[in-house]
């Protein structure tokens, strides 16, 4: 007998049959004696829709409305799953964040996971019956519904595969595991057997959304073997692990593309100390995340550019925040570029072989893409190019790195 939770994404619940479908699944584990908790997301396209409404009457909300309004997606999923399951005669319950419950901190739209209480569950474990959680939402300390971000559901079902010590946590999606790209770009693109924690946390980080990136920090933080697996078919996924687990490494194991940050250049501001602890001392503050920094030295002026990328979803409170700096910064002007695509190449095994970012530059160079912003890190390298080339770049990179699959019967 094993404690397994398995987790379900938007396409998996995303109508009445495929809810079938689910329910089909998780009563195969519970007949072959496991105790289940299973974590849903809300239908797919029910959160950005919520998410548009809520934008739709004030783009600057109230974020703890916000979660009141985006985490209704689950709650419907959870009850028809619910519903589903005891329609085959499983004894099932829906679980809402705060029934459990998911304790979170105050951050609403990016709260973080603090605390999970087991206790209820696993007494209900006992008595055989399959707990059907909401993911992506919690409670914080103002008693208030918080959600977890985009794609929380992820880091819902890892923390509590963590917190109820379960052996595995299968991640159910609609693709069949983590592939070398976003195989709805790439149709070369490979899918990897095993993967790193290290690596999938930064193809994640950058933007390859099988997975939220916080899942993968809790995952290898927590030793929680994660597996990634289609809804639809019956055939292995790919598996989460440690780097000795891994026999042979490529130099890069996959390339990660982001669409969603956007760049903002604050123009003139003044070349002395503690500008940038201003600036960004300040979007922190805010909790705003920022990524690529890049400060262009003037050489005998006094001024400088500062160039930097947020969450598209943070430009309208970005530009707020750097408006009250202006008195004090004195920069002549704020320019935002949402057009913009971030492109990482990412593997372990850059650590011991050189030259990997002059070959992605060299490709990029070979398509006439031009490279705005540069960021590295031990085992990635990340630009920033106008959106319109991301395709282009994207399966560019992925040949030049040897990743293509090789080509099938019938391909061009
Ligand atoms: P879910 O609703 O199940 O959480 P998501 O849409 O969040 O599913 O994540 C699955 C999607 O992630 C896939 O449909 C695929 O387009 C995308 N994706 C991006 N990068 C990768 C990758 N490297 N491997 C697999 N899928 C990827
Ligand atoms: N429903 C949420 C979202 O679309 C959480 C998730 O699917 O993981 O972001
Ligand atoms: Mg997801």
């Amino acid at each position: 007998m094993a404690r397994i939770v398995m987790k379900f994404g938007g396409t998996s619940v995303g109508d009445i049959s495929r809810i079938k479908n689910v329910a089909q699944r998780v009563k195969r584990e519970v007949e072959a004696g496991n105790e289940i908790a299973v974590v849903v997301s809300a239908m797919s396209g029910t959160t950005n829709q919520l998410v548009a409404w809520a934008r739709e009457i004030a783009s600057l909300h109230d974020a703890r409305e916000y979660d009141t309004v985006v985490a209704t997606g689950e709650q419907v999923t959870v009850g028809l799953l619910a519903l589903a399951l005891q329609d085959l005669g499983v004894n099932a319950r829906s679980w809402l964040g705060w029934q459990i419950p998911f304790r979170t901190d105050g951050i609403h739209g990016k709260a973080r996971i603090e605390k999970i209480e087991t206790e209820l569950m696993i007494e209900r474990f006992d008595q055989g019956q399959v707990a059907v959680v909401a993911g992506f939402q919690g409670i914080g300390p103002d008693n208030r519904i918080t959600t977890l971000g985009r794609g929380g559901s992820d880091t819902s079902a890892v923390a509590l595969a963590a917190a109820l010590k379960a052996d595995r946590c299968d991640i159910y999606t609609d693709v069949d595991g983590v592939y070398t790209t976003d195989p709805r770009i790439v149709s070369r693109a490979r899918k990897i057997d095993r993967i790193t924690y290290e690596e999938m946390l930064e193809l994640a980080s950058q933007g390859a959304k099988v997975l939220q990136t916080r899942s993968v920090a809790m995952a290898m933080q927590f030793g929680v073997r994660v597996q990634v697996l289609s809804s639809f078919e019956d055939k292995p996924g790919t598996l989460v692990v440690d780097e000795d687990e891994i026999v042979e490494q490529q130099v890069v194991t996959g390339i990660a593309y982001s669409p969603d940050e956007a760049k903002i250049t604050l123009v003139n501001v003044p070349d002395r100390p503690g500008v940038a602890a201003t600036i960004f001392g300040s979007l922190a503050d805010a909790a705003i995340n920022v990524d690529m920094i890049v400060q262009n030295v003037g050489q005998n002026v006094a001024a400088t550019d500062m160039t930097f990328t947020v969450g598209k979803t943070d430009v309208d409170r970005t530009a707020s925040v750097l408006a009250g700096l202006r008195s004090d910064l004195q920069y002549s002007e704020i320019v935002t570029d949402p057009n913009v695509c971030k492109v990482s190449v990412v593997g372990v095994g850059m650590r011991s072989q050189p030259g990997v970012a002059k070959t992605m530059f060299q490709t990029l160079a070979d398509k006439s893409i031009n490279i705005q912003v540069i960021s590295t890190s031990e085992i990635k390298v990340s630009v920033l190019i106008a959106a319109e080339y991301t395709e282009l770049a994207v399966r560019a990179l992925h040949t030049a790195f040897g990743l293509d699959a090789p080509a099938a019967a019938g391909d061009d």
